[in-house]
């Protein structure tokens, strides 16, 4: 049984229910959780956490063996910090997590053809799984989004459908979508996805010797990594395998920075920007204005002490270019998290000696065209516009 975040409507699953109606999106209630004993120690996968999703492995569809991404200390800020490599991903993002875990449920109940809406990695993760499960794909796009992106969801052998206008305009293109009989494989719409999230969790409970780490920091756009983070570490510890929730930071650029001025009115309503209100910014990958699930979002960073951090861009860049050289090559949005790393241990805020995992969603190899704007710094930066 779902329910709505906003509401708390209940909701019976169905493939063609996405949303409440009083349009707010719907949730699954929390998990079982994981013990030590639960994971299935001899998959070398996420899927050796399977006893805590909710898709069934032995009828998996679709494999490649995805998860368990490297852990590794660097120096950052003058201390020791973790650096989660979770853009080392069949598509080249941490979404694949969560498409892994779509995909292969809808795939379970027959579905034969979905659509997405995404201006990018979402989008890749979602025609990568449903092109190698045979199903049908339709991904709206932007139109005059990056081309990189659009390329590569294409060769997958999704369908891209240009829709002209605001970022919006592909939201409404993908509902309407909805209604005529394709399955919303949305990122931000389907509680699915978020499950898949979870594994990061998961995988970081595990490399830390199945314990919390302190402090974890995320790139927050919609918030869906901090959702997921929020619902697993929730679910270890009802289930015990924990003794309290990680301390998480959602890390926004300020140039679009929604759930920071929710956060600072108290309001979740207020995580909503006319494109006025926002300035373009390199962390396309996180520029929305009007995240769906925002209250939670702000309830799941409380939870646990920690809060949304919004970063100047120059901050970004400086964070992105001295990652570059320690050979973590990763697109200039997984930038943001780092940046506001050095932030909170220069503040203080951060206790020196915190065990800090720090999540980087992905590679630099998405984002040719504007890494190479920054690599010749006499050309102006393609900046993304907020959407
Ligand atoms: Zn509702």
């Amino acid at each position: 049984m779902l329910h709505c975040a906003d509401c708390g409507a209940p909701h019976l699953e169905t493939l063609a229910r996405w949303r409440c109606d009083c349009g707010g999106p719907l949730s699954l209630p929390l998990g079982p959780g994981l013990t030590r004993a639960a994971v299935c120690a001899g998959e070398p996968s996420f899927w050796r956490y399977a006893a805590a999703l909710p898709v069934r492995p032995d009828a998996r569809g679709v494999y490649f063996g995805e998860g368990m991404t490297p852990l590794v200390p660097r120096r950052w800020g003058g201390r020791r910090v973790d650096f989660k490599l979770d853009f080392l991903f069949p598509s080249g993002s941490f979404k694949d997590r969560g498409a892994a875990v779509l995909i292969n449920a809808l795939a379970q109940r027959g579905v034969e053809q979905v659509h997405a809406d995404s201006s990018g990695n979402a989008g890749a993760a979602i025609a990568t799984y449903a092109g190698a499960a045979g199903i049908g794909c339709t991904v709206y796009v932007p139109a005059g989004n990056s081309v990189g992106k659009r390329v590569q969801i294409a060769a997958c052998g999704a369908r891209v459908v240009e829709v002209e206008g605001p970022r919006e305009a592909s939201f409404r293109a993908a509902a309407r979508a909805a209604d005529e009989g394709s399955v919303y494989a949305s990122h931000n719409w389907n509680p699915l996805f978020a499950e898949g999230l979870k594994t990061v969790a998961f995988e970081l409970w595990e490399q830390y010797g199945f314990q919390a780490p302190d402090v974890i920091l995320a790139p927050a756009g919609y918030g869906g990594i901090v959702l997921a983070l929020d619902r697993a570490f929730q679910e270890l510890l009802r289930a015990g395998a924990v003794d309290r929730l990680p301390r998480v930071y959602g890390c926004q650029s300020a140039n679009c920075a929604p759930l920071h001025r929710a956060a600072l009115a108290g309001d979740p309503a207020r995580a909503a920007l006319d494109l006025s209100e926002t300035l373009p910014t390199v962390a396309e990958g996180i520029a929305s204005t009007r995240p769906v699930r925002a209250r939670e979002v702000l309830e799941g960073l409380a939870r646990g002490g920690g809060r949304v951090v919004a970063v100047a861009e120059e901050r970004i860049v400086e964070a992105w270019a001295l990652l570059a050289r320690q050979g973590l090559y990763v697109e200039p949005t997984s930038a943001v998290a780092p940046a506001a790393a050095l932030e909170l241990l220069e503040s203080g805020e951060v206790p020196r000696d915190a065990r800090v995992a720090i999540l980087l969603t992905g590679s630099g190899l998405k984002a040719t065209e504007r890494v190479a704007a920054f690599s010749r710094p006499a050309e102006r930066p393609p900046l993304a516009t907020p959407a």
